[in-house]
């Protein structure tokens, strides 16, 4: 089992850019998996839930240079937890929910690492804030000075083709590059988290420069 993982964090590292960060995404993988992905040399971990993630955090102390990414929706309630246990928040979804952190970043006096979640195609299952939606809360997003805003993640929609995966993924690069030329002084747009198991070499031709990959490391999720 451990060779396994070994090999397929071997085969991924082989087909993407080294600048491209592999972040393996460990929700119900057991911490033994997750030590053989640490051997292979995985120091970014994915996690979608409070709870769990603290759990494997504490029994996976001994390894003290793992970077932290929290992925899955976020509620208010949680987010002080979340700002103390995580290097990076991939799931900002709502103007709400960054102003929450921006208050509670200022009050921990920490400059936590965040994207804001976008939707770049319609998907009624999906948090995030859609296009246009986002292009409105820009400016209010800028005085959030307590957050350290890295750029877009998005997750697309089950069921496209291939043109259109990369299709989307390749709108939200234009996204973030339009946001981009609004220069606003606290948005940076220097990264995209995108691409999951089945569609990761589309979110690489498209720009992604963070990739979250679960079950093509650690085999299918129940
Ligand atoms: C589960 C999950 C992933 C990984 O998905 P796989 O299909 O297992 O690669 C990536 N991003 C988010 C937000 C997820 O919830």
């Amino acid at each position: 089992m451990t060779d396994l993982i070994a090999q397929k964090i071997t085969e991924i590292n082989a087909q993407i850019p080294a600048d491209v960060r592999l972040i393996a995404i460990t929700k119900q993988v057991s911490i033994e998996k997750m030590r053989a992905a640490y051997q292979a040399g995985i120091r970014d971990f994915g996690e979608n839930r409070l709870q769990e993630a603290l759990a494997k955090q504490q029994q996976l102390q001994d390894l003290s240079d793992i970077t932290w990414h929290f992925i899955g929706h976020l509620q208010t309630n949680k987010a002080k937890k979340v700002l103390e246990n995580f290097d990076w928040i991939h799931s900002v979804d709502s103007l709400k929910l960054a102003q929450v952190l921006n208050k509670i970043s200022g009050e921990l006096a920490i400059h936590p690492k965040v994207f804001l979640q976008v939707k770049v195609l319609p998907d009624p299952n999906k948090y995030g804030w859609q296009i246009e939606e986002l292009l409105t809360d820009l400016s209010q997003l800028n005085q959030l000075e307590n957050l350290n805003i890295q750029g877009l993640m998005t997750i697309l929609p089950l069921g496209l083709s291939d043109l259109e995966t990369l299709a989307a993924f390749k709108k939200t690069q234009e996204l973030a590059d339009q946001i981009k030329q609004e220069n606003f002084a606290h948005l940076s747009m220097s990264q995209l988290s995108m691409g999951m198991s089945g569609d990761y070499l589309f979110a690489i031709q498209a720009g992604a420069t963070m990739i979250r990959l679960g079950q093509i490391i650690f085999g299918e999720r129940n």
